[in-house]
């Protein structure tokens, strides 16, 4: 079910618990500001969910609300996480959803990285 980007953070929200250690991943990348795992029900042969340490909802939560450096470890943690994977020259697809109407189903600011095959023109 979608979620309320516009609801107070949940800390019993499934991201939470992972980063909590509550919940099993297949991590790929940690560091002090973020988490990279991969997805359980992956939607390209390469599907890895890059997450923020940090309690935020959604982008715009976390543009509003993270400190400088949250922010720069969080972005520089998704391109660290494409060339770790060597993705960099066949190419990959971040894509971060928010609210309801994007259909976003877990409230912890997450980005998907999509890899491994031709993903296609972009659809809105
Ligand atoms: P959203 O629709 O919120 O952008 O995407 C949530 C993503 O989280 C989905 O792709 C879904 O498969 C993934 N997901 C949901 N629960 C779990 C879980 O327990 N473990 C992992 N690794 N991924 C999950």
């Amino acid at each position: 079910m979608a979620v309320d980007a516009t609801q107070p953070y949940d800390d019993q929200n499934v991201f939470a618990k992972i980063l909590r250690g509550e919940i099993p991943c297949r991590k790929v990348h940690e560091d002090e500001w973020s988490l990279a795992f991969h997805d359980i029900n992956p939607q390209a042969p390469t599907h890895i969910l890059v997450i923020p340490k940090g309690a935020y909802v959604c982008w715009d939560d976390f543009s509003a609300k993270a400190s400088e450096a949250e922010i720069a470890g969080f972005v520089r943690a998704v391109g660290q996480v494409a060339r770790e994977a060597g993705l960099v020259a066949p190419g990959y697809r971040l894509l971060a959803n928010a609210g309801t109407d994007s259909h976003q189903e877990v409230p912890h600011l997450h980005v998907h990285l999509f890899a491994g095959r031709p993903l296609g023109p972009m659809l809105a």
